[in-house]
């Protein structure tokens, strides 16, 4: 740091954050990475990491760190996939170990994000029970306030503090854009039987949303309901209470909004960038997240190498990284924002059920263009 000015800061200990932070510590720099809270700390999700996760794990940390969940006694490794429509009936999508390594787990967040922080390279500096408040630009940097102590002038930003962000406005105000859209979503745990499989149900009163039931380690279950906010604004459904009624044995029982991705925008500004949920990089079909927030923070590190800091202000960010991240989601995003939209519809739901039942062989090129083996 020179002259009290920080290269790079990054918003956020979320596995947005904490993979950029990581890879840019592999590349040679070593980044101020703030989180509001201390470790552990929850996230409210479906805690499901599927083989994109698995995947980029591996290219975080080799197939030692993978080796390393797997001996974790909150993780629960996991082969396949089910998915359940109005009358029961269930297909089944195998994603079989590779190599010995499983390519899904269920991983409470509380511990999963902490087990991440504990193997982060020793160049990222983490500081925890730091709470940003507001961001400024001012010339070719960037001042950010935090809720206790002196401000922080850096010479780039990335948001990566999730659904809520305070940098993410920032970049939708500057390119004249609204919002994304966030979708509601609650979850809770149960002592219950945990099902073979992570299980999908997609029915009404959620369509094109889904109630999941997925196993955990401990043994029990994570259950959970999420759809669009115009859905369960038309069904007039309060999610908590229908979770609490169907299962009442559940805790834990809270809610969080899913910011999905429904279309290109770009996620940059002037030295400044977003990944994961500050960049609404959520699939709206299935609401996972985790894989495209370590895709993100992976993808804009080694666009941050790739230019020299003296150039970072002037740099066009879209045409470094927000543009060629995209490009490389396509397929995926396609067939998300497809299924999403079929989903709209019990019929075609059921059709889409009973073609994967008939065809099993359809499966593996679905979840091998889905990013998920
Ligand atoms: C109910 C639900 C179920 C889900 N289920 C799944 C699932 O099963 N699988 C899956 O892949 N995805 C799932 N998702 C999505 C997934 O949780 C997110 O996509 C993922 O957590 C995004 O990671 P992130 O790092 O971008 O943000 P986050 O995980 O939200 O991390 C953001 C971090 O920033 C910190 N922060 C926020 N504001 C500030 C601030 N002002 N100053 C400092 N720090 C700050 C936060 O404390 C947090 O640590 C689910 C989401 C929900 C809501």
């Amino acid at each position: 740091m020179e002259d009290g000015i920080e290269p790079i800061v990054i918003i956020g200990a979320g596995p947005a954050g904490l993979a950029c932070a990581w890879r840019l510590a592999e590349l040679g720099f070593s980044p101020l990475l703030l989180e509001k809270h201390t470790f552990p700390r929850d996230k409210v999700c479906g805690d499901a990491l599927s083989g994109k996760v698995v995947a980029l794990l591996r290219k975080l940390g080799g197939t030692a760190l993978v080796e390393d969940l797997l001996r974790q006694p909150f993780a629960l490794p996991v082969e396949a996939l089910d998915f359940i429509d109005k009358g029961g009936r269930r297909v089944r999508l195998h994603f079989p170990p590779k190599q010995g390594l499983p390519q899904g787990f269920v991983a409470p967040r509380y511990a999963w994000d902490a087990w991440l922080v504990r193997h982060l390279p020793s160049a990222v500096r983490l500081r925890t029970g730091s709470t940003v408040t507001h961001l400024q630009r001012e010339g070719t940097l960037w001042r950010i306030t935090l809720s206790e102590g002196p401000p922080i002038l850096t010479r780039f930003v990335v948001g990566a503090d999730g659904v809520a962000s305070r940098v993410a406005p920032w970049v939708w105000r500057y390119h004249r854009l609204e919002r994304p859209p966030v979708y509601p979503a609650v979850r809770g745990y149960a002592p219950e039987p945990p099902p073979a499989a992570l299980e999908l149900h997609f029915r009404p009163p959620y369509l094109p949303g889904y109630q999941w039931t997925f196993p955990t380690a401990t043994p029990g279950v994570n259950i959970g309901i999420g759809l669009p906010d115009w859905a369960a604004k038309r069904q007039k459904l309060s999610l908590r209470q229908h979770l609490q009624a169907q299962y009442p044995t559940l805790t834990q029982i809270k809610g969080h909004g899913i910011p999905v991705s429904l279309r290109y925008r770009p996620i940059t500004g002037p030295a400044c960038a977003l990944v994961g949920d500050a960049a609404a990089l959520t699939d709206p079909f299935t609401g996972e997240g985790i894989g495209n927030a370590l895709l993100s923070g992976i993808r804009l590190a080694e666009a941050l190498a790739r230019v020299p800091e003296k150039d970072w202000a002037a740099a066009d960010w879209e045409a470094l990284y927000s543009r060629p991240l995209y490009r490389e989601l396509a397929h995926e995003l396609r067939l998300t924002r497809w299924l999403h939209y079929v989903a709209r519809s019990n019929t075609a739901v059921r059709t889409l059920i009973g073609l994967l039942a008939k065809y099993p062989s359809l499966s593996a090129p679905l979840l091998r263009w889905y990013g998920a083996t």
